[in-house]
């Protein structure tokens, strides 16, 4: 029996315009900046609270003021929205409970110190921001401490701001959140959550809250029977009790599919769907959702185009016939995307007029709303606006490049090359490598030389013609190095990239690099994804100079190094007027002629890195063969234009390859470097698993540890590689680049794995 939802509703007047979270890191990076002084304690912990409740303050009075009448809170954290749930539910793991000051003890799950290891960090669903794993063990004994969320309620009451605090949903908080027990089903423990959020739910109540939103995106993945059943029995129970805020599930990333049924059962008062993830035709079928309001994410969280209003405005009225009401929000939090257009100096006036950053998606959410409640009249002045900046954008030339294009459609058929076994036996003779070769993964340690040369080349300071000779001599050294230890396929060590996609973007004609579109990826770590906003083009070659240097310093062959169409998409903010597909195989384009120049100028080895392949897979099984076959498809692309002589190499960044697996072996790239040290050398049972015969690398030792492998240990694990696989076909490497390590570090862990390579090789 649940109780009238009509009783609720009247309590909690219904909103009309919000978001469903808000970016944290400060429209000038404050809180990084704030957070990494305080943990080198140059700041104390209340000069960090003050830096920290301006930019809530700044941000909630900011959307207040814009139109928003429900602003959400408690989406300000000091690291991560889940790491705060877990806090908040004392499921912090044990390790750090010895920690007296709770600031510190939240930093060291979020980090680590010198005694305790952090939480391991995962993906956010499909985007690139990461979260921090929560450890459910059978000693885990929750307990519901809410002074945060009522902390940021009254600080946003205080400032007359109506507040709707928003918090993890107890299902998505299990759903991911890893089991350190025995027994891994964490959900079965939903019964020990229900009484704390009922809890919660009823001690905002009595701080005045009249709406609350439980955030509940694990329902849009594929979810099994009992999880549905779970997710109406769960909110069923919530929504049952009296003394509690009106309760709003917010879903995004997609479709919740099976799970909005099982939430329109339930006497909750609203749901927010993601629509432009997702679609509004599960909507439409449902009679249940008639008494519901529901939040409807028309304005798009995670990427920078200007919203077509039409197109909104008539999407939002299919909605009102068939709900309850109509709420107009972003289809996710504004976590994923920069603070403002107003910060970018750099953009031409055509270009700034497509854009919408999270200030201005705020605009575009009050904008609807009005048009909502008051008449397209109301707002006849911004939809005119938005309609020219749509002709604009479509009539760009920037957008169709002929070349390209034609380009594209005389070669989209040649994604083949001679098979494996032929290759293999042309490279052999080519390169004349001994056995179980060994290389690395492409980045040397990113020194202070480094940082300083790049700061001054930014500042003026500097003339680019001795920043080059700089990176220059930063190559010879590593070369050098790499002579040193004996390492027989050498790489130049990456000193001129900044990072491995803006490095492209800024060379490609079709991309728009930000100044200060920082968003965070994890923790104080933000990133600045390019814009790819047109054709994607190669004007020039981008990498040969580098790479003939380093050759030119070495006998030894160097590996030309590269990013991938896929991951180069992963990491930008990507055009919504074509399918990804074309735009992938326009930056495959663009690679492959990258490719036909290095093996011109003489490099024989080309390695195009993907670490990001697992990354953008659909969080559905059903959308999965599909993206799997245009991802495959770009990357073959991009490196099919070379001769059966050239080796092409890929790296992953990641063991555990679940349902990629398949695809690492259609990439069919002749040697793949990957994480290993980690999990035992699985991974190679799992490509041979599936007919995997390639060169293969797998990770000897974990690079992300500062710690020095020993030699005896390194042969060890290429022992138990070979049991796997056969010496023809083993690589040795590092699992990943060496960027963030010292040349102490790097030099010491390198010269055992040569020496380990060596012992091994003597055993055949
Ligand atoms: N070649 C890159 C490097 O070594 C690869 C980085 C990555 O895998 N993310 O730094
Ligand atoms: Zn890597």
């Amino acid at each position: 029996m649940s109780t009238s939802p009509a009783s609720v509703f009247h309590a909690a007047p219904a909103f009309h315009a919000t978001v469903l979270g808000s970016a944290r890191i400060g429209p000038n990076r404050e809180l990084k900046k704030a957070v990494e002084s305080y943990w080198g304690g140059k700041i104390d912990r209340d000069a960090l609270e003050k830096v920290a409740a301006d930019l809530r303050a700044g941000t909630w009075t900011a959307q207040h003021d814009a139109g928003l009448d429900s602003i959400p809170v408690n989406t300000f954290s000091f690291d991560d929205h889940v790491l705060d749930t877990a806090a908040m539910l004392g499921a912090l793991p044990p390790r750090v409970s010895g920690i007296a000051d709770d600031l510190d003890r939240y930093f060291a799950a979020a980090r680590g110190n010198d005694d305790v290891a952090p939480l391991e960090m995962t993906k956010w669903f499909d985007t690139n921001y990461h979260y921090l794993v929560p450890e459910i063990g059978p000693d885990t004994v929750f307990t519901l401490d809410a002074s945060k969320v009522l902390g940021e309620v009254a600080e946003a009451r205080a400032l007359g701001v109506p507040a709707r605090p928003v918090v993890v949903g107890p299902l998505t908080f299990l759903l991911l959140s890893k089991s350190t027990g025995e027994h891994d089903r964490l959900l079965d423990r939903v019964d020990e959550l229900v009484p704390l959020y009922q809890d919660l739910l009823s001690q905002l109540a009595a701080a005045g809250v009249e709406w609350v939103q439980l955030d509940e995106p694990a329902l849009v993945r594929d979810l099994d029977d009992a999880t549905v059943t779970a997710v109406e029995q769960v909110y069923g129970t919530l929504s049952q009790a009296q003394d509690r805020p009106a309760i709003l599930v917010a879903s995004y990333f997609g479709n919740l599919g099976p799970a909005l049924g099982a939430l329109a059962r339930t006497g909750v008062e609203g749901i927010a769907v993601d629509l432009v993830a997702g679609d509004s035709a599960d909507i439409a079928g449902l009679p249940a959702l008639a008494d519901k309001m529901i939040v409807a994410g028309v304005v798009d969280g995670r990427n920078v185009w200007r919203t077509d209003l039409e197109k909104a405005l008539a999407t939002l009225a299919t909605l009102l016939g068939s709900t309850g009401s109509v709420v107009v929000s972003s289809s996710c939090s504004l976590l994923h995307v920069p603070y403002t257009i107003e910060a970018e100096s750099g953009l031409d006036e055509s270009l700034r007029t497509w854009l919408a950053f999270g200030t201005e998606k705020v605009t575009e959410i009050a904008t609807l709303s009005k048009a909502l409640r008051r008449g397209r009249d109301a707002v006849a002045s911004e939809l005119d606006a938005a309609r020219v900046a749509a002709e604009v954008r479509a009539s760009d030339p920037r957008l169709r490049n002929d070349q390209v294009r034609g380009m594209l459609d005389s070669i989209v058929g040649n994604r083949t090359r001679t098979p494996a076994d032929q290759r293999r036996e042309i490279q052999r003779r080519h390169l004349d490598l001994p056995l179980l070769p060994t290389t690395t993964i492409g980045s040397y340690p990113q020194t202070t030389r480094i940082r300083v040369a790049r700061a001054a080349l930014r500042k003026g300071e500097i003339e680019r013609a001795e920043y080059l000779q700089r990176m220059r001599d930063e190559i010879a050294e590593v070369v050098a190095l790499q002579e040193k230890l004996g390492i027989d396929v050498l790489v130049h060590g990456e000193p001129e990239r900044n990072d491995m996609v803006q490095y492209f973007a800024e060379q490609l004609d079709g991309f728009f690099a930000t100044e200060n579109g920082w968003v965070q990826s994890y923790g104080s770590r933000c990133v600045r994804p390019p814009i790819l906003y047109g054709d994607v083009a190669r004007p020039d070659a981008m990498t040969v100079d580098w790479i003939t240097y380093a050759q030119s310093l070495s006998e030894k062959p160097v590996k030309g190094m590269l990013t991938g169409p896929v991951t180069i998409l992963a990491w930008s903010f990507v055009r919504d007027d074509q399918p990804l597909a074309d735009t992938a195989d326009q930056i495959a384009l663009a690679i492959r002629k990258e490719t036909v120049d290095l093996q011109a100028a003489g490099v024989r080895i080309i390695q195009v890195d993907e670490p990001a392949l697992r990354e953008l897979l659909p969080l559905r099984a059903s959308q999965q063969a599909e993206y799997l076959r245009w991802a495959v498809g770009a990357f073959r692309l991009a490196t099919s234009g070379v001769a059966d002589s050239t080796q092409i190499h890929t790296h992953l960044c990641y063991s555990e390859f679940g349902e990629v697996i398949e695809a690492i072996a259609e990439l069919d790239a002749d040697v793949t470097s990957i994480e290993a040290a980690r999990s035992h050398m699985e991974v190679l049972d799992d490509l041979n698993a599936v007919g995997f015969d390639l060169g293969v690398g797998p990770g000897v030792y974990d690079i992300h540890s500062p710690r020095v492998p020993g030699a005896d240990e390194i042969a060890e694990s290429l022992r138990e590689a070979l049991r796997a696989v056969p010496a023809e076909r083993l690589w040795v490497n590092p699992d990943c680049g060496l960027k963030t390590r010292s040349t102490d570090e790097v030099t010491a862990s390198l010269t055992n794995l040569v020496a380990a390579a060596a012992k091994v090789r003597s055993e055949l």
